[in-house]
This record gives C-alpha cells, structure tokens and sequence, in this order.
C-alpha cells in the first residue's frame, strides 16, 4: 500500500506542529505511511507585503482570503491521479467516519484551510468535496484539518497497535461501542459487570451486542433513522444536481458507504 499524502494550504502552518507529537499518528509519520506538506498560503501571496486577504465587496466586518494566493499554492501541488481536494468550511457536509474510511483509498489529499471571515466564494470551484467538522465555527480551519489527518491515518493498517480496536468502535457502524472496564475490579463501590469476568466469551459477546443497543438507544437514536434516511434520499440523489454554472461538490453524491 503506497503512502497517502497530505497537502495543506495553510496561513498557519505551525499548527501542524501537533501532528508531531500525536503518538500513533507521529509514528505513522515516521514509518511513512502517511507524509504531510504544508504550503504556506503567505509565501502565494501577493506584493512586497505577500498579501492574502483584503476587505469584503460589499462592505461588512472582518477580512476574506484573495482566491489568487489559493489557486497558485493550489497549483503548485504536484497532483497524483488519485487525489482529492477537501475545503474546510462550516458550510461543509458534516465529517462522518465513513467519509475518512471513504478517503482511505487516496493517494493524496489537499486541503485548503481557511482563516478570517473565510475565503473568496471562487476558492470553491477548487474543491472536490466541502467538510465541516460540526455546527460551529473555528477560527481557522488547521484543527479541521488536523482532525482529518489524525481520524485518517488511525484507519491505516500499520498504525494502531491492535486493528481489531477499530471493528466495534463508535460510529464504525451505526452503532455505538460498549462500555469498557479495566483494573480493579472495585472502584469507589463501582463494580466490573460480573459477565466481564465470567470466562464465558460467548456471552461477553452477546452483552457487548446489547450494550451497543442500549447505548445508541439512549444517547444518539438518530443514527439508527440516518439508516433509514439515508435508504429514503438513495433515488432523490439522481436528480440532485443543480444548474447552476459553476457547480459545488459538498459531497452529497457520497451517501452511500462500503459494507464495512
Ligand atoms: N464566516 C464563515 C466562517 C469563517 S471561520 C461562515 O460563516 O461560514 C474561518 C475558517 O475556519 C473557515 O473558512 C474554515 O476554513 C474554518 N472553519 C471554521 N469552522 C469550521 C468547521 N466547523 N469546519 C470546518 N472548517 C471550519
């Protein structure tokens, strides 16, 4: 399996410091299963002064990156044919485990990190997909961007010590994982469930099933109706585009995961 290489376009590139020291993530680093590199957005921009953003049209407070510093970092990225190009924004389709497990299958991944009010509406037309990590808003889009590179790169086979730690796991599948327990079998009068220490593998497993569905019951029941949504948009999705010009991918074209 090649390596998957990130390219940020970035104004803060020293927040990509963290990756480094992120534990299983820095050592996918160094086995080099994944490389990252950053352009920084101020060596693209424009006159003495290598300017980026400027004031909004139209009047309106804060300031918005210029798309011309954008698209020359852009093209200056040696593009691979398997490669994506994701914009973090809020506007995004929101981040789902399936999309990083999607993405998994790159051989690169550019991504554009905005900063301010945001960016030029034109810096749009760059991306492939557009990702919001949630319903609300940053300052910049680096902590977005590490999220993606570190949710990733833990998909990798190489990277977590133990792969079977990613079968059952939260949001792997609609559901979410059971409640893990470890030393002592006693704390502040909290006991381990007896079953937990039965020896009896068969019904461990069956407890853990029903704890997923417990928990998913109680905590987010709206992943299990996603599933039925998701079944519902399948035959709307064909006559989504829209006839707009320059058309957007937000991503909503990629509803539909792998069994996995
Ligand atoms: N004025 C913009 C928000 C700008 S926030 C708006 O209302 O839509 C500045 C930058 O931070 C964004 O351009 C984006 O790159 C990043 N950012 C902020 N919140 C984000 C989120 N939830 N997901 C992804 N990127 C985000």
């Amino acid at each position: 399996m090649s390596a998957i290489n990130f390219e940020v376009i970035t104004l803060f590139p020293k927040a990509f410091e963290l990756i480094n020291n992120l534990g299983v993530i820095t050592r996918s680093l160094e086995k080099n299963l994944i490389n990252v590199n950053l352009y920084d957005l101020r060596e693209y921009g424009e006159g003495s002064y290598r300017k980026v953003d400027d004031k909004p049209y139209g009047g309106g407070s804060g300031m918005v990156l210029k798309p011309e510093p954008i698209y020359k970092a852009h093209n200056s990225i040696n593009k691979l044919t398997n490669s994506k190009t994701l914009l973090m924004t809020p506007q995004g389709k929101v981040l789902k485990q399936q999309d990083l497990l999607r993405w998994t299958s790159l051989d690169q991944l550019i991504i554009i990190c905005g900063q301010y009010e945001g960016f030029d509406e034109r810096v749009r037309c760059l991306a492939d997909e557009e990702v919001s990590i949630g319903d609300y808003v940053l300052s910049g889009g680096e902590i977005p961007a590490i999220s993606i590179i570190n949710g990733l790169t833990r998909l990798l086979p190489g990277t977590l010590g133990d792969p079977g730690s990613l079968k059952d796991e939260s949001h792997n599948s609609s559901l979410l994982e059971y409640p893990h327990y470890t030393r002592p079998l006693i704390f502040k009068e909290m006991k381990v469930p007896d079953i937990l220490v039965s020896g009896n593998h068969e019904e461990i497993k069956l407890w853990r099933k029903q704890k997923m569905f417990e928990r998913t019951l109680d905590r987010r029941n709206d992943l299990f109706s996603n599933e039925g949504y998701k079944e519902l948009l399948k035959d709307k999705r064909k006559n989504n585009y829209s006839n707009e010009k320059v058309q957007f991918n937000i991503g909503n074209e990629n509803e539909i995961y792998p069994d996995w």
